[in-house]
């Protein structure tokens, strides 16, 4: 059976070197004798692992002296609560509301402590990013650098002076080269440019750790899982080192910046079709298009789906938009080759034309 071009938004593609290298190792890591999947994660073997990935990540992500970095379970969506009792100090937070995450991430934080929201285009089906109003006494802004499922981005990053800047970036992490200087903290789920599901990253700033409120649990306290390097209880072993080959592999493709150049490429490979096309239409506002998700219709549910039945017939998988907004999404992350693009829009072509 051959691989398909997968556009799922999470879990999603890995970069197929990184699947043969993990299936070669999967028996036998080395001349341990075993599977990464069976090592004590305190073993010498495992730390070897365990801290080269984190190296490596520093160095592709580029994170300065001064920021922690964290491996740990619960997804995003454990983070949306972690943030918001390790940082709030019984104050406020300013919360953008710039799509679904954005928007539970509030909700969750809201049990912690004063949640404003600073800006917000719930109103408008989320179809860009909102202006916003920054309190000045906020503990945090928090923002969602890239909407997964409307399928937009934040393409000027808000200057926050003193206030901690918080993202969520789960969908777009080193896809695009960041400052990290600029953010208090980021966290990102990493099944959908990192590895497989099951691991959360955090990089936070030092001088923000040890506020956290006293309910905290233990796996969700950051200064705790800091001063544990991620290890008070087993973490994820697995797809950390999954992630170790992931980082490898950004490293061998030139970096984040060569990679934020193809990414520019393909998402404007693809928005350009669309744009020109008499059958699909784009659904987020064109300034604040994601690079990550392709958002689009046809303007016919049935249509749509027609579509989307036909692309999977043809090799390309799950180009169904999420189900609280139908119409189509491309999810073309960092292991979505070029190619798997243009057969996207290959296909799409011969469809317009079968349909006009
Ligand atoms: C997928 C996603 C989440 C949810 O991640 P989980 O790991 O499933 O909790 C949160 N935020 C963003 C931006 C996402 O894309």
């Amino acid at each position: 059976m051959e691989r398909v071009y997968n556009f799922a938004p999470g879990p999603s593609m890995l970069p197929l070197p990184v699947l043969e290298e993990v299936q070669r190792d999967l028996l036998c890591y080395g001349n341990t004798g075993m599977s990464v999947m069976e090592m004590s994660h305190r073993s010498k073997m495992y730390l070897d692992i365990f801290e080269t990935t984190v190296a490596d990540f520093r160095d592709v992500m580029g994170i300065p002296e001064g920021y922690k970095v964290l491996f740990l379970q619960g997804g995003a969506t454990a983070m949306f609560a972690a943030v918001a009792m390790n940082l709030m100090r019984g104050g406020k937070a300013d919360y953008v509301d710039s799509g679904n995450f954005a928007h539970n991430a509030l909700v969750e934080a809201k049990k912690y402590g004063e949640v404003v929201v600073a800006g917000s285009s719930r109103d408008d089906n989320y179809t860009y990013i909102p202006e916003y109003t920054l309190s000045p006494d906020a503990s945090y802004v928090h923002i969602t650098t890239n909407n997964t499922i409307y399928g937009t981005r934040w393409s000027k990053i808000p200057e926050t002076g003193n206030v901690p800047l918080v993202a969520d970036m789960s969908s777009n992490i080193l896809s695009e080269v960041y400052d990290v200087s600029k953010f208090g903290l980021i966290y990102a789920g990493a099944q959908k440019n990192v590895a497989p599901a099951g691991v959360v990253i955090v990089i936070v700033r030092e001088d923000l750790l040890g506020n956290a409120m006293p309910i905290t649990p233990k796996v969700m306290n950051f200064k705790e899982m800091a001063d544990k390097d991620s290890k008070l209880n087993t973490p994820n072993c697995f797809g950390i080192y999954v992630a170790g080959r992931v980082f490898k592999w950004i490293k061998a493709q030139g970096g984040v910046a060569a990679l934020e150049k193809v990414n520019i490429e393909k998402a404007r490979l693809l928005y350009d079709f669309i744009d020109n096309s008499k059958l699909f239409k784009g659904t987020a506002m064109e300034k604040d298009r994601s690079r990550m998700n392709v958002t689009f219709i046809t303007g016919d549910p049935d249509m749509d789906a027609k579509f989307c039945k036909e692309a999977g017939a043809k090799g390309l998988v799950n180009v169904k938009g999420h189900r609280i907004v139908g119409g189509m999404r491309a999810s073309i992350y960092n292991a979505m080759p070029i190619e798997g693009v243009k057969a996207l829009i290959d296909f799409m072509k011969a469809f317009e034309l079968a349909n006009a």
